[in-house]
């Protein structure tokens, strides 16, 4: 029990360190070029959207704006329990159906509703955010709204003063809406990207059947692999292929289904991975790492086997598909070769370097830790035997890793919008 709390304590005092060093990783990033140091920023002027605008300009259903339908949700549903009720007392329900189904939405467009609704308290006082539909249960809207999925809210202002529908649309952007349309002149629409996708942004993961190789000759698929396993990955430090530990995982959700990119290349290899994931692309001689979402057909991937021999592979095609159980795990170097292709471990900030460098305390934590129990094995072969019996997977951490979900958080609302994921 002592052990086991000391190694909180040890565990939080890295972690402290770490927030310290991300502290200044962000103060050195917020003073960049390109912002001014002391130069003040007058208030940004905000343009009403026209009718039939739409914002960002792309159809709703792509993945830069709220995504892919993933199906109705009814009260029958299991999904019915990710939809929760808004009770802000800033909003007015029209509730037309008298069942309280308005009320009802996914979290993540509950908090961008409530911004929403302060933001036109700021803009026009003494007025109201109105919501005229919420979620859909009765079949009002067409196939594949994200109405029936609690995504999708119509608004309007509290006066119905319809000169002001543009700027309301606005502001429904700069409330961090998915997708906003000035659908009618009687109100706006607004949607949000699904849970899952949204999970994907803070994890960043593969699917499953990815595979990795071990040291010992085996191949894993990643719902396989546990941590301690040795697997193929490239030393950034001398651009060499080794097999390094697999130390933590960043997020592991054996249930949970998402939203993945699937990238078919040349050689026949794909490789399955959230879009906020970090990849290494370029060329074998000069390598860049960037989202997965901004590869396209004829980007190059770099591929790399146990020879130490490395090759450019190109992209022929690029889909999106649905796959249960996500998988993110971390290796002492940062990297790891899945599926032959050597990607980065990390995920939301588009700097493989820096994310390294915030991870480095949770790393030094669990590579002590690996080495404090090797040596307890040399010492007391025993009782070592006993521990080892202990199934790793039993022990695995599910969801994603805290340390991960707070640096991912604190990241996207500090670290300047030019390299995070958005
Ligand atoms: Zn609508």
């Amino acid at each position: 029990m002592c052990v086991v709390r000391d190694e909180c304590v040890q565990e939080m005092r890295w972690c402290a360190l770490g927030a310290l060093l991300l502290a200044l990783v962000l103060v050195t990033q917020a003073c960049g070029p390109g912002r001014g140091v002391g130069r003040r920023r007058g208030p940004r002027k905000l343009t009403p959207l026209v009718f039939k605008q739409h914002v960002p300009n792309v159809s709703e259903n792509t993945l830069t704006a709220s995504g892919l339908t993933e199906g109705r949700i009814d009260r029958n549903n299991t999904r019915f329990r990710d939809l929760v009720p808004n009770y802000n007392q800033d909003i007015i329900f029209k509730d037309e159906e008298g069942t309280g189904a308005d009320r009802l939405m996914t979290q993540r467009c509950k908090e961008k509703l409530n911004t929403l609704a302060i933001s036109v308290m700021n803009q026009w006082p003494g007025v109201r955010l109105r919501v005229t539909e919420g979620w859909d249960e009765e079949g009002h809207h067409a196939s594949d709204s994200l109405h029936y999925e609690g995504r999708a809210v119509d608004v309007t202002t509290s006066d119905r003063d319809r000169s002001k529908y543009g700027m309301l649309a606005r502001l429904a952007v700069e409330a961090g809406f998915d997708w906003v349309y000035y659908e009618s002149r009687a109100h706006i629409h607004c949607s949000v990207k699904s849970e899952s996708s949204d999970a994907a942004k803070y994890g960043g993961c593969f699917a499953g059947d990815n595979i990795v190789q071990s040291s010992s000759g085996k191949i894993l698929k990643l719902s396989e692999l546990q941590v301690g396993e040795a697997i193929l990955a490239l030393d950034p430090s001398t651009n060499q292929l080794i097999y390094s530990e697999v130390i933590l995982f960043l997020d592991w959700h054996p249930n949970q289904r998402n939203l993945f990119l699937n990238f078919e290349l040349k050689s026949g290899r794909t490789l399955t991975l959230t879009p906020a994931h970090l990849v290494i692309t370029g060329s074998l001689n000069s390598t860049v790492t960037v989202f997965a979402k901004t590869l396209t057909v004829g980007s190059i991937l770099i591929i790399g086997n146990r020879d130490d021999n490395k090759f450019e592979d190109t992209i022929v095609r690029v889909t999106q598909v649905y796959r249960t159980g996500i998988y993110a795990p971390l290796t002492s170097v940062g990297t790891i070769v899945v599926n032959d292709i050597i990607v980065s471990c990390y995920a939301v900030v588009d700097s493989h370097p820096l994310a390294h460098f915030v991870f480095a305390p949770i790393r030094l934590t669990a590579e002590i830790k690996s080495y404090m129990y090797r040596l307890w094995q040399t010492y007391n072969q025993g009782l070592a035997d006993n521990f080892s019996n202990v199934p790793k997977s039993s022990i695995q951490h599910h969801g994603i890793h805290w340390y991960a979900e707070i640096l991912y958080k604190i990241a996207n609302n500090f670290i300047p919008w030019r390299i995070l994921y958005t």
